[in-house]
């Protein structure tokens, strides 16, 4: 699978330039490797280029990629939750990156308490305000981690989001230059409980100007694995 070596490459050499643009070092940059559709022995071919970051829309999906993929690679959930699914996915992925309710953050809590365990979340915005978009709106987010800080069994660490899809991507970087400043307004409050880190943003057509405006995470499938069928 030689294509999956150049096209890690190649995005890699992309962030690493976009990094540049913005003053900032690729390693701060970290990528994600989206499996969805993708067969866990085409991941392990990724996992084999040193992809160790691997994000799954769905938990019933990941469940037998995760059994079968070996490294030392992290899972991140990065697709809407299912409450029945929580107990399920704090199991199986090192974090969580589309806390996207309060009734959600509710059954993280009761689950990762009964686990003993603190789960990693990402609070996932609604940047766009796209009614098929699952997410914290803008305006919200800022109460919304001031509530869910309270749960002693969930960290938060940052946002995420997924930019309206645009043709030109130039025309999305309002919306992630919007999600940064929300991100650096909440870092400077220094909420107790929350450590804002990371922002993930940005996917296979965006990321550049994801990173420009200030991403340190971007989930790519399609510019990785290729078109999913
Ligand atoms: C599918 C998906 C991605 C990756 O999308 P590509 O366009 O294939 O890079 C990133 N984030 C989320 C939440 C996704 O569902």
């Amino acid at each position: 699978m030689e294509y999956l070596k150049q096209n890690i490459q190649q995005i890699k050499s992309k962030i690493k330039a976009a990094a540049e643009r913005s003053g900032r070092n690729w390693e701060d940059i970290h990528l994600v490797a989206v499996t969805k559709n993708f067969s866990a022995e085409v991941v392990q071919a990724a996992v084999d280029c040193g992809i160790v970051l691997l994000g799954e829309n769905r938990v019933q999906e990941a469940k037998s990629k995760i059994e079968l993929v070996k490294g030392d690679v992290k899972w991140h959930l990065i697709g809407h939750l299912q409450r029945n699914k929580v107990k399920t996915a704090i199991g199986m992925f090192s974090m969580i990156q589309s806390l996207d309710s309060f009734r959600l953050a509710e059954e993280i809590q009761k689950r990762a308490e009964q686990a003993e365990r603190v789960v990693d979340v990402l609070v996932q915005v609604n940047i766009g305000r796209e009614i098929t978009k699952y997410g914290i709106d803008p305006d919200n987010t800022e109460s919304f981690i001031e509530k869910v800080s309270s749960f002693p069994n969930i960290k938060i660490r940052g946002l995420m989001a997924i930019a309206p899809f645009k043709e030109n991507p130039e025309d999305v970087r309002s919306y992630f230059r919007h999600l940064y400043n929300i991100f650096e307004s909440l870092k400077q409050k220094s909420i107790r409980n929350v450590n804002m880190e990371y922002l993930s943003m940005g996917m296979s057509h965006d990321f550049e100007v994801a990173i420009e405006e200030g991403a340190n995470m971007v989930r790519i499938g399609t510019g990785i694995f290729g078109t999913r069928q």
